[in-house]
């Protein structure tokens, strides 16, 4: 087989590859093209990735169900379940942690956010008012702007 042999089926391999990806001319491409036949091929593996990923997804917790069921045999996959159970409930927990840092009061001196816990203002030491209509009410205020403030430790 000589070089022109060899560039030959390479170049016809390179077609085949084109066409699959719906590219009518291929053979005098700019470098324009050569560009946007790239971007789109690439385009095409991220798309088939994303897809794999989703089936694995899909399978993963098909999987799970079934441990959840009691038909799991497979210790490797059964050891991924239980991961799955340890994160849940973290995940629970977390949950809990979140709800209790929502039940705040907002001192009406300083306007430090406190846990509901707490008798006076962690910051400037007034007595926090407990009145359950008004606790409710600054939560609401607490969750809309979540970030921006910072519940003071006691
Ligand atoms: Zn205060």
């Amino acid at each position: 087989m000589n070089f022109d042999n060899i560039f030959d089926k390479f170049k016809g391999y390179a077609d085949i590859a084109l066409d699959k990806m719906g590219k009518a001319s291929k053979t005098a491409a700019s470098k324009t093209e050569n560009v946007v036949s790239r971007a789109k091929i690439r385009f095409s593996i991220n798309e088939a990735n994303d897809k794999i990923d989703e089936i694995y997804r899909l399978m993963g917790k098909e999987l799970y169900e079934r441990y959840l069921e009691g038909d799991m045999d497979d210790p490797v996959l059964s050891e991924q379940c239980e991961k799955i159970d340890g994160l849940n409930k973290d995940i629970e927990e977390l949950n809990d942690e979140l709800t209790d840092l929502r039940a705040v009061v907002k001192c009406q001196y300083c306007g430090v956010y406190n846990r509901i816990e707490s008798t006076f203002c962690s910051k400037c030491g007034a007595k926090l008012a407990k009145d359950e209509e008004e606790v409710e009410a600054e939560a609401e205020v607490f969750d809309a702007e979540d970030e921006a403030f910072e519940v003071t430790e006691d």
